[in-house]
C-alpha cells in the first residue's frame, strides 16, 4: 500500500474550473482525503511531507480517445502485416510508461484488442501505466469505418480471421448481427462500446460524410451497452452520423468533423461529450507524408483539416462538452504516446479555449467521456489520488504540459511513478 502523503504548499488546478489556490492535498490509502487552503501546520504526523514550494498540481491528465496499437508508422499495411503481435504488445508496454510519465494516469482506448489484455497487467502492477478504460473489438458495419477495408476482408473480424491483429472490428449488419456483436465485444472485456457511425479519413473506399449503420442499429447498440451498465463511445465525422449517433443515445462523439448547429444543440440536450481528436489530424497534416500515410488518407485530411476547426470552434462556442483525445495510435515522431498533451494545447491554440477551461476537458470532462467521473478527474477529497506536479504555470503557458522536465512528479493512485524532485525538495 501507497504511504500517506502530504503535497503541501502547492498551486492547486483542481481540474473543476476553480481558481488557482495554495494548499495541501492529503493522500492516504490511494486516496484523496482532505485538502487544506492557505499555508500548511504540520499537525497531522502520520504523513510524509513533501514541500512543493510553490509547484503546480493538477489532476492526472486523461486522453479520453487513443489506441494502444504498437504501431510504429503510418503505414497501416506493413505495421497490420508484417510486425509480429508480440512485438506490438511490448511496444505498447513502452507507450504505457510513456504516457503515465507524461502525466496521463488515465486512458480511454477507443478500440483495438491488446488494451483489454494489458489492462489486467497494469492492474495487477506487472507493468507501469495508466488506468485503461477499454472498449476492445470495435462494431463496424460491412464497408464501414471499422471493415479496414485496406485489408482483405476475411483478415478484419476476429471471430473469423485466423490473422491476429491490434486492430480489427466486428463486423455486423441489422439489429440482430449488431446485437450479437456488442455482446461480444462485452463478453471480450469491452469496459464500453465502440461503433464506426460514419466513414473516416484513414479507411480507404469511404469518407467521412458517409453514414454508417441505422438509427435502428446504432439504438440497438446503446440498449445493449445499457444493459450491461457500459456506454458507447462513436467514431462519428459526418453530419447526419453524429445526429444519429446523438439520437440513439451515443455518450461519446469522436471527431465530429462535420458536427453543425443541430447536432451542437442536440449534444448539450443529450449531455453527450465531444471529443474531436484535433492531434490526430494535426500530425497527419505535419508528418502524413513521411511516415508512411496512404495517399488516401492525405488527400481526405487536407480536405477535412479546416471544416473540422471551424466545427469544434461552433461546438465549443454553443457550449458542448468538449473532452481531449488524441486518437494517437503509437509512433516515433507522429501519433507518439508521451505527447497527448498536444490536444490541450491545440483546444487553446485553434479552438481559442482559456488554459483552465482545456485543463477541465483534460481532466474533468475527459474522465467522464471514459467512465471514470467517480474515481478520478478532479483533485477532491474521496477522489483517487492521481495527480500532476508541474514546475511551470500551466495557465500561463499551456505548452509547458508537453515538456518532460516540466512534469516534476506523478502520483497514480497516491503511488509515486514518476519522481524528479526524489522528493529532495523537503
Ligand atoms: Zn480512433
Amino acid at each position: 500500500m501507497a504511504e500517506s502523503i502530504a503535497l503541501t504548499n502547492a498551486v492547486i488546478i483542481d481540474g473543476t474550473g476553480k481558481e488557482p489556490f495554495k494548499g495541501t492535498v492529503f493522500i492516504q490509502d490511494s486516496k484523496i482525503v482532505e485538502i487544506t487552503e492557505g499555508s500548511f501546520t504540520p499537525t497531522q504526523h502520520d504523513f510524509k511531507v513533501i514541500d512543493l514550494r510553490d509547484a503546480f498540481l493538477i489532476p492526472g491528465l486523461i486522453d479520453a480517445h487513443l489506441h494502444l496499437t504498437g504501431f510504429r508508422s503510418g503505414d497501416l499495411l506493413k505495421e497490420s502485416l508484417l510486425v509480429p503481435y508480440e512485438v506490438l504488445v511490448a511496444r505498447v508496454v513502452k507507450d504505457l510508461e510513456a504516457l503515465i510519465c507524461s502525466g496521463f494516469t488515465s486512458i480511454g482506448d477507443a478500440g483495438g484488442s491488446i488494451a483489454v489484455g494489458v489492462k489486467k497487467a497494469v492492474e495487477e502492477k506487472t507493468i507501469l501505466g495508466p488506468r485503461i478504460s477499454a472498449a476492445g473489438h470495435t462494431l463496424s458495419q460491412t464497408f464501414g469505418h471499422g471493415d479496414e477495408h485496406y485489408l482483405p476482408i476475411q483478415y478484419v473480424d476476429p471471430r473469423e480471421s485466423r490473422f491476429k491483429s491490434s486492430l480489427g472490428a466486428l463486423i455486423c449488419d441489422g439489429v440482430e448481427e449488431c446485437q450479437k456483436a456488442a455482446r461480444y465485444a462485452l463478453r471480450c472485456g469491452a469496459d464500453f462500446i465502440k461503433v464506426s457511425a460514419t466513414g473516416g479519413v484513414l479507411s480507404e473506399k469511404d469518407r467521412p460524410e458517409y453514414t454508417q449503420f441505422t438509427i435502428e442499429e446504432l439504438k440497438a447498440i446503446v440498449q445493449e451497452a445499457k444493459h450491461a451498465k457500459r456506454f458507447v463511445h462513436a467514431h462519428a465525422q459526418g453530419t447526419e452520423g453524429i445526429k444519429n449517433s446523438l439520437l440513439a443515445g451515443v455518450k461519446v462523439i469522436a471527431h465530429a468533423i462535420f458536427i453543425d448547429q443541430e447536432c451542437c444543440d442536440l449534444a448539450k440536450e443529450k449531455d453527450a461529450i465531444v471529443v474531436p481528436t484535433l492531434s490526430i489530424v494535426e500530425h497527419i497534416m505535419r508528418y502524413g507524408k513521411q511516415i508512411g500515410i496512404p495517399e488516401w488518407g492525405l488527400q481526405k485530411c487536407e480536405q477535412v483539416y479546416k471544416i473540422h476547426i471551424e466545427n469544434i470552434k461552433l461546438a465549443y462556442k454553443s457550449g458542448v462538452k468538449l473532452a481531449t483525445g488524441t486518437d494517437f495510435l503509437g509512433g516515433t515522431n507522429a501519433f507518439k504516446h508521451g505527447q497527448n498533451a498536444l490536444e490541450i494545447v491545440l483546444f487553446v491554440e485553434k479552438i481559442g479555449m482559456s488554459p483552465m477551461e482545456a485543463i477541465v476537458a483534460a481532466t474533468k470532462n475527459a474522465a467522464q467521456a471514459v467512465g471514470f467521473s467517480e474515481i478520478t478527474g478532479t483533485i477532491e477529497a474521496g477522489k483517487m489520488a492521481d495527480i500532476v506536479v508541474l514546475k511551470e504555470n500551466p495557465l500561463e503557458n499551456v505548452r509547458t504540459l508537453m515538456e518532460p522536465s516540466n512534469i516534476l512528479m506523478v502520483l497514480k493512485e497516491g503511488a509515486v511513478v514518476k519522481d524528479l524532485l526524489k522528493c529532495s525538495m523537503k
